[in-house]
């Protein structure tokens, strides 16, 4: 059954989560200000997949049950799911502005499928059959899931087992009849707390002596044991002041956090990889190039800050200048190369052997290679066409003020078809994307999430056939030699 926003929330308020914020427990991160905005995102995911209008792109017909279920959930069977997926990320990027987080769940079930079939057929294990009943039940359930992937890692110098903390990277500590025990940490994750699972993937490629790291499960997101410390976001406080104005994106945000898992019991029909190490890095692989695709989403926030830009040009009364039409032109071009990207990897995906469809792996790395550029220029130019006034504003308290408010009112007028509170209220939006709560996401999460870009050149370094392109050029020059 596919849940309503509404439903979604009241799902999260049934969960018991160990969550730590500025210190203190939060006893309920669905009403807590800071929070909310967030479950807000995600609630989008639920929102708007009732609605006919988006019923296409953010919904599809399960393999496993023949049921109509949220794309969230899905496994892809074809290229046309792979492209409604990245037409998914735009959308809602653009509805939210920001990271709605439920990517990282669908993109650790798709490279679940695949990852645990091919163990089967290596070795005779049965975990792609427990993987399908688990993802049944996150369909049946229209469950939100993390994808846990990104551990502490210590000092990069040493793999997991020679780390002088063994901590470091998540690992087995004890196996029991009925199941193992896991202990260790993932960092950066994207809507923990707004999740009712947890998906826990190894983070690198690992050798027989890592073999206790090499790891993959799943928990219920409020399982004994587990502790999420949410991260600050730049101007976080902001979303709990009473007028949320000053917050810029008054509606969404997106959140992360670090989850501690002490001595977590995990049952055996959760477990998706249990010390078959040669195929953690294919699963690492697997996830990062379908989370690379996910990244479309980006391409979504941008739409609105180039929406936010050419507002305020115009209510600076300089939108007519051919410099600013030019840079509006340039975030254009720019953003929509973003998904040019996000759509190519996807057009050119493929069967595997499980029968999911996987994205091209060079298109994928190139695209995200481009995320970790193109929105910190699309964010430069929206700066530069927004002007200083976007960092030396005065609070909304102050426009309110019975004193001072007035010269506010006066001094930052222009249009005189546009009141200041709207000037104000674009500004403070421009502000929220490229330097502000939601920079976190569209700026350094461009840069680091997903990997790395040095993670993405290794890839292409990897894949792109170089060989083959020298063949081609020295039979164009005549050269016949080896060398
Ligand atoms: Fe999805 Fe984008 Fe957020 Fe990653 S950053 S979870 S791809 S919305
Ligand atoms: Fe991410």
């Amino acid at each position: 059954m596919m849940m309503t926003a509404r439903q979604y929330e009241d799902s999260l308020r049934k969960l018991d989560l160990v969550v730590y914020m500025f210190g203190r427990r939060v006893e309920n991160p669905v009403d807590c200000q800071i929070l909310r905005p967030s479950m807000n995102a995600v609630a989008k995911t639920y929102d708007m997949a009732h609605e006919p209008e988006f019923e296409d792109i953010m919904t599809a017909v399960s393999h496993v049950s023949g049921e109509k279920i949220n794309r969230f959930t899905h496994i892809h069977q074809n290229t046309a799911d792979l492209v409604k997926k990245t037409k998914m990320g735009r959308l809602l990027g653009a509805h939210t502005g920001c990271c709605f987080q439920r990517c990282v769940g669908m993109d650790a079930l798709n490279a679940l499928s695949i990852v645990t079939y091919d163990i089967d057929r290596e070795y005779g294990t049965g975990y792609n059959g427990r993987f399908l009943t688990y993802l049944a039940y996150v369909q049946e359930n229209d469950l939100t899931c993390d994808g846990a992937m990104t551990d502490p890692k210590g000092n990069r110098a040493f793999p997991p087992h020679k780390q002088p903390d063994p901590d470091m990277y998540l690992r087995v500590v004890e196996e029991k009849e009925e199941g193992i025990v896991v202990r260790g940490a993932k960092a950066h994750q994207t809507g923990a707390v707004n999740s009712h699972e947890i998906i826990v993937m190894p983070t690198i490629a690992m050798r027989e002596a890592d073999q206790d790291y090499a790891v993959s499960f799943a928990l219920p997101s409020d399982a004994p044991g587990i502790t999420y410390i949410v991260g600050r976001q730049s101007c976080d406080t902001r979303k709990s002041e009473s007028d949320p104005t000053d917050a810029g994106n008054i509606l969404f945000g997106g959140h992360e956090a670090l989850v501690v898992f002490d001595d977590v019991f995990v049952p055996w029909e959760r477990v998706f990889l249990y010390k078959e190490h040669e195929f953690a890095g294919l699963l690492v692989e697997r996830f990062a190039a379908y989370h690379r695709q996910s990244y479309a989403c980006k391409s979504g926030v941008g739409d609105v800050l180039i929406g936010a830009a050419q507002t305020i040009a115009e209510y600076n009364g300089v939108q007519n200048a051919a410099h600013i039409k030019d840079k509006i032109i340039e975030m254009n071009h720019l953003n929509e190369t973003l998904y040019c990207g996000s759509l190519a990897c996807a057009a050119e995906g493929r069967k595997e052997p499980s029968g999911t469809w996987s994205v091209d792996t060079l298109l994928a790395n190139v695209s995200k290679q481009n995320v970790t550029r193109f929105p910190y220029e699309i964010a430069r130019l929206a700066q530069d066409i927004a002007g200083g006034l976007m960092v030396t504003l005065p609070s909304a308290a102050d426009f309110k003020s019975p004193v001072v408010g007035k010269w506010l009112e006066k001094y930052y007028a222009a249009h005189p078809d546009v009141s200041t509170e709207n000037r104000f209220r674009i500004l403070r939006l421009i502000e929220n994307l490229t330097l502000g709560a939601a920079a976190v996401g569209y700026l350094t999460e461009s840069m680091h999430g997903a990997g790395s870009p040095q993670a993405q050149r290794i890839m292409i370094a990897r894949q792109a056939d170089v060989p083959e392109k020298q063949k081609l050029a020295k039979k164009l020059c005549g050269i016949t030699h080896k060398l």
